[in-house]
Order: structure tokens, then sequence, then C-alpha cells
């Protein structure tokens, strides 16, 4: 570990025209800084010529880095990579595209100074579409209910991190990974910085509805076994009701013989039962699916080409 060097992890993805403009942000960050820094560029796959716009960076200055996946692993498995390779006393992640502003730089390191082992950028929503502010809020709001961590809408990954707390972090090692909840799980002292949210300029966001769908699950079933539970209790909760259903119309055919009972009644009990049935098998099949990729113990990613001493193997050596 260097002392006086913060690292500046930036996943990367066909993020080609944002290569050079993140490099100069961060540069002009650092001038008046008495930390040194480093890039550590992690090139997810990307198709485009990110990855050439990166070497030729790294190529003309020693302070940037970069691993390329042979794949595009997705940005949770790029931050991992990127906390396994950074040496920083502190590392910052970042984005791209630049929705990060550089200039909670100052402002993160003076609260690492501080004493924080988080100094988290919390931003709001302007400028997002309604549609997703709207979803986005009830999320939040029912996820909480929900996990056993934290986790606050407008908080992401944009974050400082003490040597301490990626360390941490890298002790989780779980392969489908959910880095809000894992932030707020290692626990440490936090402080929130608010920023103003800033809209994409160049290259589109990689997230599509289905994507964050599948994120908001992920954010759900990673934390506990609460869900599961859930089906638990309705299970129990319809199996009595029905008890109490069958007992009642028992007792009224004993009075009054059998009545034909409309066909209403039958279509909406199976049409229910069968309903929560499937929601049961699905999350239960949520917490399979993650056993089943545990168990394969995979590596999270594979590296085709770096720059760094040993980032040519599938994993950091820790
Ligand atoms: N990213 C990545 N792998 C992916 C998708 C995204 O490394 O599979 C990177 C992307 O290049 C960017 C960051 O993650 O630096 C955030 O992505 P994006 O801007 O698409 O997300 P949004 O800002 O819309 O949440
Ligand atoms: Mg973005």
């Amino acid at each position: 570990m260097t002392a006086g060097l913060i690292s500046i992890i930036i996943p990367s993805y066909n993020e080609s025209d944002n290569i050079d403009l993140i490099y100069k942000a961060v540069d002009k960050e650092f001038e008046g800084l008495l930390y040194n820094y480093e890039i550590l560029f992690v090139n997810d796959g990307s198709t485009d010529d990110t990855l050439v716009r990166i070497k030729k960076l790294a190529g003309s200055l020693g302070n940037v880095k970069y691993l390329s996946f042979t794949r595009n692993f997705g940005k949770e498995v790029a931050l991992l990579a990127g906390l396994q390779h950074a040496d920083g006393e502190a590392v910052i992640i970042m984005d791209a595209d630049l929705q990060h502003p550089c200039s909670l730089i100052k402002p993160f390191i003076e609260g690492y100074e501080e004493g924080y082992h988080q100094v988290i950028g919390r931003r709001n929503r302007k400028g997002d579409g309604w549609l997703r502010s709207c979803l986005s809020s009830l999320y939040y709001s029912l996820i909480n209910k929900f996990v056993d961590v934290d986790l606050q809408d407008g908080v992401g990954d944009f974050r400082l991190l003490s040597r301490k707390a990626v360390d941490g972090l890298l002790r989780l090692n779980e392969g489908s990974r959910f880095s809000k909840g894992l932030f707020s799980w290692i626990g440490l002292s936090q402080k929130i910085i608010h920023y103003d949210n800033v809209c994409r300029e160049n290259g589109h966001s990689k997230w599509k509805f289905s994507k964050l769908l599948n994120y908001g699950i992920d954010g759900a079933v990673s934390f506990n076994n609460r869900p599961l539970r859930i089906c638990f209790y309705t299970g129990i909760f319809i199996l009595l009701l029905s008890v109490v259903y069958i007992m009642v119309h028992l007792i009224m055919i004993m009075n009054n013989g059998i009545v034909e009972r409309g066909y209403f009644t039958t279509i909406s009990a199976v049409l229910l039962l069968g309903g929560i049935q499937l929601l049961s098998l699905g999350v239960i099949g949520e917490y399979i699916g993650r056993i089943y990729y545990e168990t394969k113990q995979r590596p999270h990613y594979l590296v085709e080409e770096s720059n760094i001493k040993n980032g040519k193997s599938s994993e950091a050596d820790q």
C-alpha cells in the first residue's frame, strides 16, 4: 500500500467517448490536492473502442491502470475486480459517463480525512423520467421493510471507501453481488454528501427496464430469507382460510342438502391459489438459483489483458 495514494475505480462498458473526458476531469480535481492518484479502468467487455482509448491513455501515463474482461460480466463484477486491484489507501468508485461529478472528489477526501470510512454521494432525481423516479421511490420504501440492510434512494456506488472498508468488502465473496447492500452490510462510519443529478451526455445508459427489475429482485433476496418466510405465512393463512371455508360449507350441506353453487367461486379459488403457489415457487426458485451458482464456485470474471502485475489472473491474488 502506497501512502497518500487514492485509487479511482471506473467500470467501463462501451464508454469510448467518455474515457478521455473522465481522465481529464479527475486529473483536474487532483491538481491542488496533496494526494497522488491512480485511475483503474475496468473494461467490462466493451464492443466499441473503449479499450483502445484506455490503452492509449495508459501508454502515456504511469498512473492509469486497466483490466479488460473477456466478456461483459456486469458492473457489479467490474467493481469487485477494481477493488481487488486497487493499491490506494482509499478508493473512489465512479461511473465513466461523468454522471458522478468529479467536483465531489475533494469533499470525499475531506470526509476521509475527518475519519469517515465511507463518504457517500447521494443524488436527487432531477432530470430522471417520472416513471423511473416513482418506481424507484416505491421500490425503496418497500425494500427497506424486507431486507436487513439499509438501502437509500439516490445512494449508489459513487463513494469513497477507506482501506478498511475495501478490505471488508473483499471478504464478501458471493457470486451474485448487490453492491448497494454489501456497502451497507459492512457498516463503518459514513458521511453523506448530496449532489444534483447529472444527465448522461455521451453514449447511453445500459439499464433497460428488465435489467432494473432483475436488479430490484437481487436487492430483495440477497440479504435475507424474508420473502421465503412471507410465502410460508401466506400459505398457512390460505390453508386456514380454506379449512374454515370447507367446514362452513359442510355444515351448510348437512343442514340444507347440496345446493348447486356458482362456477365463479371455484375459478377464483383455483386462480388465487395457483397464483400464490407460482409466486412462492418463484421465490424459492430465486434462492435455489443462487445456491446453484454459489456451489459452482466459478471465478467472478476472467481477465483478457491488463497492465497490472498479476492482473492476468482470473481473480486478484489476495
Ligand atoms: N457498466 C459496466 N458494465 C455493464 C453496465 C455498465 O461496467 O454491464 C458501467 C458503465 O460503463 C458506467 C457505469 O457502469 O461507467 C454505469 O452505467 P450506466 O451509466 O449505464 O448506468 P446508469 O447511470 O444509467 O445507472
Ligand atoms: Mg450513467
